[in-house]
């Protein structure tokens, strides 16, 4: 055990069963995320991404190995931007998960008012999620998960339903929300360009059953936007680039 580390995974393997076969999504999967990181992992499409991050969050199950979430670490899910309720206001959105939980205290309805005010929708709290655009949605979705204060943040494909231009703002937009909230991150992403613009490190997983191929640290400690500005982007953009399938 290294104390550096927040979540140890460990030989993980998954394996799918339906009538005719079994699919093996995942294949002896070892890991460490460290305290603080913001851990991306690329792959082929259907590689078995999203799977290891629901069996890191707790709604699917491992086939064997072992995942290690060090003492007292929360972990948020933050689901996409769909799942906001048209229904619901901004406020009544934000404020789901803690409700969901049981955890709707004066100080944590505080505390996501906060968050709305500080991300610059306090004047939406009434609104509904039709009259956002989608890089507000998304922030509302991540102060959603913010409000159960986690310490780790899962996020599987959080900027795809956005366009090109939307997602680069939205990007950098969650990237400096997260960095100031002191969060650790595991984001999937399918977007290169996307993974070396936040990452602190990427991993490239191979195609079905997921393996690790290739862990690449990402030393540019500086906003999407502005990595973007940097030869250097464009070299690590290559090297992550090369060992996708
Ligand atoms: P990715 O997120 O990398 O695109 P997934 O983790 O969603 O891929 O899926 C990996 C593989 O596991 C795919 O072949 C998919 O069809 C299969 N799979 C995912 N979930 C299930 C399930 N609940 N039952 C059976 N097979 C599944
Ligand atoms: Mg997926």
């Amino acid at each position: 055990m290294n104390m550096n580390n927040v979540i140890e995974i460990n030989k993980l393997s998954k394996k799918y069963f339906n009538e005719k076969q079994e699919i093996l999504a995942i294949d002896d999967i070892s890991l460490a995320v460290r305290d603080g990181e913001f851990l991306v992992i690329v792959g082929p499409s259907g590689c078995g991404k999203s799977t290891l991050l629901n069996i890191i969050g707790g709604i699917d199950k491992k086939s064997s190995g072992n995942i290690t979430i060090f003492d007292g670490k929360k972990i948020g899910y933050m689901l996409q931007t769909d799942c906001l309720f048209s229904w619901l206001t901004i406020l009544d959105n934000a404020l789901l998960g803690l409700k969901i939980n049981n955890l709707m205290t004066e100080d944590n309805i505080a505390y996501v008012k906060k968050l709305l005010n500080t991300y610059g929708l306090s004047e939406f709290m009434d609104s509904y999620p039709s009259s956002l655009s989608g890089g507000m949605r998304q922030r509302v979705a991540l102060i959603r998960t913010l409000a159960l204060k986690p310490d780790i943040l899962l996020l599987d494909e959080p900027f795809s339903a956005l366009d090109y231009q939307t997602r680069i703002m939205v990007a950098d937009d969650v990237y400096k929300i997260i960095k100031r909230e002191g969060k650790t991150i595991i984001m999937i992403t399918h977007d290169v360009g996307e993974a070396c613009s936040v990452a602190s490190r990427v991993v490239v997983f191979t195609n079905r059953p997921a393996r690790v191929k290739k862990i690449i640290d990402i030393d540019m400690d500086l906003s999407p936007i502005e990595r973007r500005k940097l030869q250097e982007f464009l070299e690590y953009y290559d090297k992550v680039w090369k060992e996708i399938d």
